[in-house]
């Protein structure tokens, strides 16, 4: 018999140690819990879980597996518990700089598979496992994604946490512990359907609550100023109503080197003190009340992707977040440091995910100057040596502002002291631009009007040290549009960091088929340094390794045209070509391009044209924000003309279409390795950087796209001729806006005028007169801003070139190779290097 667990017990860290060979053994779970019962209390539950499942004569039910997923889950969590402890330690014995991401979203996926891989531990779990009638796999499918974010922007800061913690960086994820996640999307007739996403209903096996870090946050309430013994003039900030942020700690395994990092999110719950005051007067329901307003702040994850909401309890998780982030970090230094921040800064820093945790700016100076007597210039500094921020979007309609008499009635003191801010820093707008005016109106901190707003952006930009866009078109658009004048004043704050994804999920686990392949040939290296992957280009003739590559891409795609048959009631075969857009819907992002081109293929087939066709099926994917109407008609719309084109029996040999409900990371683990062709089809200038991209490259699709973000440096890396390039450029797309005339872009008998008489002659909607108006009318405008009409016959014609390309299996699989080969360079790895020596400089 093996050693039993004792995860409980303290070990001394150790770089080299794994934690393998720790897992239970089978005799340890069916019969043998005495020996790990006083050690191990979540080790007896699994075997007991084990136990029960044994004596039920290994049938598995749901509520089965549900139960010895959470069993698995705490018994991995705790065998993370030294470790965990002993990188706190660590971390802080060396005096080694803290990095903090805030970030309101982290799009962290399902943690189990990650956990295994990181921990390597996945072979000893899968032997423990197999006598009983289920795998890994199947208790994997139990864990709820922890659906934190809305989309790209979160699901970067998960990968950063992987990467931060594989490359042994002491980095904190602060967040909120959203009670509901991003909504779970259902179709009703085609129709987009949000449902609530309780994911914490069976409990998250994962957290840790640690109630010692407990700090409050005040809000609304006065503010009043006194001298001090001192005669030093202070202000305090009264009559709050103060909120309990309670920390819970998620670990962040790093890839089998023995550290934990931690991803901290904050709950926010009622304050007794403050009940109490509301109870004694006796107004005992005004209490409970109030108790449930506390309790709202992280309720609910708001699901607008790139665009601002402006509703006040959004303004309310951000102020909530900051401050109880910042407070624990201040808390933390102060214990180990007292009241002297001289050298703070070179052990602290701060990167701000885009404007929404930028409140934390003035909260700095607040606690600083108010809290700990700082001078004003002191704490400034402070700030200005610490904070740094990343932009994420060039949309107008995505960039925050707070409206300023909200900000004055909700948080008083931060509004105080962010006009002391823009004063001081307007004088320097005017000493650079003598007699200005217009640029003082234009550069300020505040937009005046009838309603003054803060303009987040400007804020960040002002306080922070470092200003970086994530792709590098981005970043020059950034630096000669939205910014120009700040670049003017301060150009080196800014810098470009590439956007990546962490190569152990979206590569190493969620394609163990290609991984296999790939450590066979390479060895193992790629997982921390993905340049390896260079190495695949001295194999591109070999015809052996051709084939096993391209039976890995079989053996996917047949495992997703299992889900969409589950999912979609869509039957996809494997043998056509697998053309995917998944991402969140969006007009920008033009999954309406994408559907006038299965409308165009669906006509070319119920015309006869088929003889150059070459079979594909079509998947889209995506959530809609739930107040974007025109992002909801186009789910409405590629369902119906789905449902168009699945019903016909010719039409379906050569076309198949189907809308994914409920994308999600789990969802994209599975859809990722199987894509032959990957859409990133966004008007350029519009998608920042885009990460999808990144993945399904990674995992051998070819891309079609525009010159759009990453998608610019994708290309760079892979070559023209391993790429499927259509479209305007930015630059054109900035110049045809002057005068844009659609109608140009569809004369008579062309394939888009074709398309466009279909679609409006209602063959998509005979039931539904009317209802696809809206979209046919963008199509049509001048001031169409996605240009859908301009790019149609561009990417018909590269959709064209992919087919053909596809038809020779043998050069279209070397393409995929290359591709793969190529993606190194869009590790997070390679990001976080960035962050580490440019900005941290940790
Ligand atoms: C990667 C990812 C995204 C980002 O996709 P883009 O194509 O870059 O917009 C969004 N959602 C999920 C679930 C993802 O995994």
């Amino acid at each position: 018999m093996t050693t039993p667990v004792k995860p409980t017990q303290p070990k001394t860290k150790s770089k080299q140690a794994t934690p393998s060979q720790k897992m239970p053994k089978k005799d340890a779970m069916t019969n043998n819990q005495s020996t790990s019962k006083h050690q191990c209390e979540p080790c007896d539950a699994f075997h007991l879980v084990m136990a029960r499942h044994v004596s039920n004569g290994l049938t598995c039910d749901e509520r089965d597996k549900q139960d010895l997923f959470q069993a698995l889950a705490t018994t991995v969590k705790q065998q993370m518990l030294a470790d965990w402890r002993q990188t706190r330690v660590d971390d802080i014995s060396q005096g080694r700089k803290q990095v903090a991401y805030l970030s309101l979203e982290f799009l962290m996926g399902r943690s189990l598979g990650n956990a295994l891989l990181n921990l390597d531990i996945e072979q000893t779990t899968r032997d423990a496992l197999q006598e009983y009638a289920v795998t890994i796999e199947e208790i994997e499918q139990q864990e709820h994604d922890a659906g934190l974010g809305n989309g790209g922007l979160g699901r970067l800061a998960a990968c950063f946490l992987d990467s931060c913690a594989s490359m042994d960086l002491a980095v904190t994820g602060y967040g909120i512990r959203y009670e509901y996640g991003m909504f779970a999307q259902k179709l009703v007739d085609g129709f987009q359907v949000e449902r609530p996403d309780r994911w914490l209903r069976e409990g998250n096996p994962w957290e840790v609550r640690a109630a010692s870090h407990n700090v409050k946050v005040p809000f609304f309430g006065r503010t009043s100023s006194y001298i001090d013994r001192d005669g030093r003039n202070n202000v305090t900030w009264t009559d709050t109503q103060d909120v309990l942020a309670v920390a819970y700690d998620m670990p962040v395994p790093g890839y089998k080197n023995g550290r934990i990092n931690t991803l901290r999110l904050w709950k926010a719950e009622a304050t007794d003190d403050f009940d109490l005051t509301e109870f004694n007067q006796g107004d005992y329901s005004e209490a409970v009340a109030r108790k449930n307003m506390a309790e709202q702040i992280t309720m609910v994850l708001y699901p607008n992707d790139a665009s601002e909401n402006g509703k006040e309890l959004r303004l309310r998780q951000q102020y909530f977040l900051s401050s109880a982030s910042l407070q624990d970090l201040l808390n933390t230094w102060v214990n180990q440091h007292g009241n002297d921040f001289s050298d703070f800064a070179k052990f602290n820093v701060m990167q701000l995910n885009d404007t929404h945790p930028a409140i934390a700016i003035p909260e700095l100076m607040r606690l600083l100057v108010d809290e700990y007597f700082l001078e004003w210039d002191e704490a400034w500094q402070v700030v200005n040596q610490t904070m740094a921020y990343t932009n994420h979007t060039l949309l107008p309609e995505a960039l925050e502002r707070w409206p300023v008499r909200m900000m004055q009635q909700m948080l008083p003191r931060i509004m105080e002291i962010i006009f002391e801010i823009n004063a001081r820093y307007l004088e320097q707008v005017a000493h650079q631009w003598p007699g200005d005016a217009s640029k003082l109106a234009d550069m300020s901190i505040i937009e005046e009007g009838y309603e003054p707003h803060v303009r987040m952006a400007y804020l960040a930009i002002v306080a922070c040290f470092s200003v970086n866009g994530v792709a590098e078109l981005h970043t020059q658009l950034l630096t000669s549009g939205l910014f120009r004048d700040f670049y003017q004043l301060w150009p080196t704050k800014f810098n470009n960091r590439t956007n990546g994804v962490t190569p152990r999920r979206w590569l190493a686990q969620c394609n163990p088929k290609l991984s296999a392949l790939l450590s066979k040939r390479l060895g193992n290296e790629w997982i921390t340094d993905l340049s390896h992957l260079n190495a695949l280009n001295a194999f591109t003739d070999d015809v052996a390794f051709i084939k096993e590559w391209a039976a890995v891409k079989q053996a996917n795609k047949t495992e997703l045209q299992q889900l969409i048959s589950r999912e979609c009631g869509v039957e996809f075969d494997a043998e056509m070509m697998f053309d995917v857009q998944v991402k969140r819907i969006h007009e920008y992002k033009r999954q309406l391009l994408n559907i006038l081109h299965v409308i165009h293929l669906y006509q070319q087939i119920r015309l006869g044209n088929t003889d150059d066709l070459v079979p594909r099926c079509v998947l889209i994917g995506g959530k809609a924000a739930p107040g974007y109407a025109m992002a909801k008609l186009l789910i409405k719309l590629a369902n119906n003309v789905a449902h168009m084109v699945n019903s016909d029996a010719v039409v379906s040999q050569y076309l198949r279409f189907a809308f994914l409900p409920n994308y999600n990371v789990s969802a994209m683990e599975k859809i990722c390795p199987a894509t032959d062709l990957s859409e990133q089809i966004s008007t350029a200038g519009k998608e920042a950087s885009g990460t999808g991209n990144m993945k399904f490259m990674m995992n051998g699709a070819l891309t079609i796209g525009t010159l759009d973000g990453a998608n610019v440096e994708m290309l760079a890396e892979v070559g023209q001729e391993n790429f499927f390039l259509f479209g305007l450029n930015a630059n054109e797309v900035a110049a045809l806006r002057l005068n844009y005339q659609p109608d140009s872009f569809m004369p008579p008998l062309s394939a888009l005028s074709e398309v466009m008489e279909l679609l409006e002659s209602g063959h998509f909607n005979l039931q539904e007169p009317g209802i696809f108006d809206s979209i046919i009318a963008s199509i049509k405008s001048p001031n169409d801003p996605w240009m859908t009409a301009a790019d149609f016959e561009s990417y018909r014609q590269a959709q064209v070139d992919a087919a053909n390309a596809y038809k020779d299996q043998m050069s279209w699989t070397q393409m995929s190779i290359r591709n793969t080969a190529a993606s190194g360079r869009f590790s997070s790895d390679m990001t976080i290097a960035g962050y580490r020596d440019e900005i941290w400089r940790a």
